[in-house]
């Protein structure tokens, strides 16, 4: 696929040109269709038709962000005041929280209602409680949480709110389609951060709403049209590349992680870790009956044990210096390599243990990566 940097295509007639036109929020791949790349342009078409395989759905539209994404996969449920009640799990990207709070409650006053979990877990009988009470018009859920990794029975959570008449949105970056695919569950939409594992090499910024209804998709065409959300050709050309091994890396990364949890479970100084393949994660029979045997995700998060704070602070502290060069704080996750942040600094008191860091791991090979870490953790246990 060559890289349309085209802002306008040319067209044949005025014929061609109202055909175009009229055929604008279609899913429509003929050439004679595209008009300006804001609206369509036919390397992201092109990299649109990978993810489409992946999440296995009708339609499939890439943002220049997954926040755009998000904002567009949520307005296109807005219906001006008529709008009901929008139900939101409180463990979702905190960016995300930032957005519910600051656009959609407070500038676009949306009545915002959130779901809590109960001991690291979704308790079910409790959501049917608060989904027949508030009766929302959509609920908003992501697979796998952050930092804390619980995992969301999301194929009952779709089963709750249909009940109940509401449109469910799964983001599901963290378990990516490898391990679960909720549009074949009967989810309305789903997103995902394509900065994260699908592009996967941490050098774009890109979103995708992905779904199975004409409507919504012609909705979210048209939105993203309006606010100017559109895929940039450069990065869906380097995404249509990368998108290519995406399947080899996030094996290679939750086989890697799933060696990695185990290893850090027997060190003394690691108080707890938070992996949903280890049977003490409260989400673990649920991250089974969801991903089967495929793997776990490949984010982990870890606290260092310690007598009192400044201890748990000193530990995290010397940790984060001693695999610096190899394993880098860099706050996202999905890179090829092994990153990491510290969640006390990230969460504030939403997280406040201050041992904690959350590992997003890479495809580098295993023994590198333990090596690294248990170099560390030698030199901190010799203090
Ligand atoms: N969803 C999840 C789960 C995320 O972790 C992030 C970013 O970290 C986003 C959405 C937002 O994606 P982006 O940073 O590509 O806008």
């Amino acid at each position: 696929m060559p890289v349309y940097r085209d802002a306008g295509f040319e067209l044949t007639d005025a014929i061609t040109t109202e055909n175009a036109f009229k055929k604008e929020t279609e899913h429509s791949r003929e050439s004679d269709i595209y008009i300006y790349s804001r609206y369509r342009n036919p390397t992201v078409v092109s990299a649109e038709d990978e993810i489409m395989k992946l999440e296995e759905c009708a339609w499939a539209l890439l943002t220049q962000s997954g926040m755009s994404a998000i904002d567009t996969a949520l307005s296109i449920f807005q219906n001006g005041n008529s709008t009901r009640p929008w139900l939101f799990f409180t463990e979702i990207y905190g960016g995300t929280i930032s957005f519910v709070e600051s656009v959609l409650k407070t500038r676009r006053g949306l009545n915002i209602q959130y779901f809590t979990p109960d001991n690291g877990t979704y308790d079910p009988d409790k959501l049917e409680n608060a989904i027949s009470v508030i009766k929302p018009e959509l609920v908003y859920i992501e697979t796998i949480s952050n930092p804390m990794l619980i995992v969301a029975d999301v194929t009952n959570v779709l089963i709750i709110a249909k009940k109940y008449g509401a449109k469910v949105i799964v983001d599901n970056t963290f378990a990516t389609p490898y391990l679960y695919k909720p549009l074949t569950d009967n989810a309305d939409i789903v997103i995902h951060s394509v900065t994260k594992y699908f592009s996967g090499h941490g050098n774009l910024s890109a979103g995708v709403i992905c779904g199975n209804n004409d409507k919504m998709m012609q909705s979210a065409i048209e939105y993203r049209k309006f606010v100017g959300h559109m895929l940039s050709p450069d990065d869906a050309y380097r995404l249509q590349t990368q998108i290519q091994t995406f399947e080899l890396r996030f094996s290679r990364q939750c086989s890697n992680a799933s060696r990695l949890a185990e290893y850090l479970g027997n060190i003394p100084i690691i108080n707890m870790v938070w992996f949903p393949g280890l049977k003490s994660h409260p989400t673990h029979i649920i991250a089974e009956k969801l991903f089967g045997n495929k793997g776990n995700g490949a984010m982990i998060t870890f606290d260092f044990d310690g007598k009192d704070k400044n201890e748990k602070r000193g530990r995290r502290d010397m940790f984060i210096k001693l695999v610096s060069e190899k394993i880098k704080l860099i706050p996202t996750l999905g890179d090829p390599r092994t990153i990491l942040m510290p969640v006390e600094a990230v969460w504030g008191a939403k997280y406040p243990e201050p041992g904690m860091i959350r590992l997003s791991v890479g495809f580098e090979d295993y023994g590198e990566l333990e090596g690294i870490i248990s170099g560390a953790v030698d030199r901190i246990e010799a203090g």
